[in-house]
């Protein structure tokens, strides 16, 4: 027994080790011609885009006059910790082609809290995180792995392998005339693990963005995202993706995963360390066509297309508008109940949920009033009639002072 070194003797001199290669390491294997980071945190969904588009959608201020709860069902020191997350706590997904497999993973801060972890199989992650951070050259690499091979059998012999690590398969599938992978609503919770146990909450609520993006100037390929956000904290995370030549052709199989895995953590719930929690969507927040879309009503622009009311429109100088005042409100019970047939064209699966198909999608206020009415505007102001339009000289004075305070004001 005398022989056997303590697996935290091992552990001792491989982290010393580690440490004196990383002070040692000559210029040769220096930071101006690195070869790709280990494990990339370039995403092909932008962080900023996905930031840009669930910070703006998601906007607590909604006018739906819905049950929508109050967000602030966590605590003060959450809500404070929350606004400390940067880009890098988005969550990110990496794509890449090997043997032809699509492989993703969620990534950064998860391996970088691997630092510090005391699982044996962690050192590798240690490594890697070492690597990329001091970006190291895959052959430095390589010659320490062969260093620690002999203490630690369980390492992989080649950087190349250790790349792999916490890489994982995503499952595409073929629906709706595309391609879609679905990475989970829990998944996407569990980065924000640590703020859920704090909360002491029981449902964990939670918003629901769905949006389509063209990607492409040249075709017509569209991204079609599903985010989710916990009410209460910030950073959004993905649900699941769509990717294909035009928007989902069916909308039960493009929410099909979202709905089941919904479903389950609304019902049966999860455990995180030891806790049971529920989780549950209180709101859509969406644009009119991906409303329409989700609920399977008639567009926005058709005369049974208000969300809120029954009131037929009107069709006046090319445009159908609503003026009634007092029309009889659509009510989540006759919507569920698919009663409205000139304005639902089918059943939404979403009314399987539970969910408020009325109240739950919510009017926003970017959609609403910054795209919609101050947009339209706007318009009038520039090429409007002459009796409404703003003189040139006004045009160029509001454009410079819009300019000067362009330092001072969100984007
Ligand atoms: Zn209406």
């Amino acid at each position: 027994m005398k022989d056997k070194v303590s697996y935290w003797t091992i552990r001792r001199r491989s982290q010393s080790t580690v440490q004196s290669w990383s002070t040692n390491i000559p210029d040769e294997y220096g930071h101006d011609d690195v070869d790709e980071p280990l494990i990339r945190t370039e995403s092909p969904i932008p962080p900023h885009g996905v930031s840009r588009v669930a910070a703006t959608h998601a906007d607590e201020t909604n006018e739906c006059g819905s049950a929508a709860p109050s967000p602030v069902q966590f605590s003060r020191s959450l809500m404070k910790q929350d606004t400390t997350y940067s880009d890098d706590d988005i969550c990110l997904y990496d794509y890449d082609e090997e043997d032809g497999l699509k492989i993703h993973r969620f990534s950064d801060s998860e391996s970088e809290d691997m630092v510090g972890c005391d699982s044996a199989e962690n050192l590798s992650d240690q490594i890697a995180a070492w690597a990329i951070s001091e970006k190291v050259k895959d052959t430095a690499v390589d010659k320490l792995l062969k260093l620690l091979k002999p203490h630690h059998p369980d390492l992989p012999v080649t950087s190349r392998t250790l790349k792999n690590t916490g890489y994982q398969a995503a499952d595409i599938v073929n629906i709706a005339g595309g391609e879609y992978v679905h990475f989970g609503i829990l998944n996407g919770m569990k980065h924000f693990e640590n703020e859920i146990l704090a909360s002491f909450v029981d449902v964990i609520d939670y918003h629901v963005n769905v949006d389509g993006l063209p990607l492409f100037r040249s075709s017509g390929t569209q991204l079609w995202p599903i985010l989710g956000k916990i009410v209460g904290l910030q950073c959004p995370f993905m649900i699941g993706v769509f990717c294909g030549p035009s928007k989902p052709s069916n909308v039960n199989e493009f929410l099909r995963s979202f709905i089941e895995e919904a479903t389950v953590l609304k019902t049966s719930g999860f455990t995180l360390q030891g806790t049971a929690f529920r989780a549950q969507p209180v709101c859509f927040i969406c644009d009119a066509p991906a409303r329409a879309l989700l609920k399977q009503t008639k567009s926005d622009t058709g005369y049974y297309g208000c969300d809120r009311c029954a009131e037929k429109g009107e069709y006046i100088q090319g445009r159908v508008t609503f003026p009634q005042l007092t029309a009889d409100k659509r009510t989540d019970d006759l919507f569920a109940n698919v009663a409205y047939e000139d304005h639902q064209l089918g059943r939404s699966p979403l009314i399987d949920l539970g969910f408020g198909m009325v109240s739950g999608f919510v009017l926003d206020y970017m959609h609403l009033v910054c795209l919609g009415i101050v947009r339209r505007l706007l318009h009038f102001w520039l090429r409007g009639a002459l009796t409404v339009r703003l003189s040139a000289r006004s045009v160029s004075l509001i454009s410079q002072k819009l300019v000067s305070m362009r330092g001072s004001v969100p984007s």
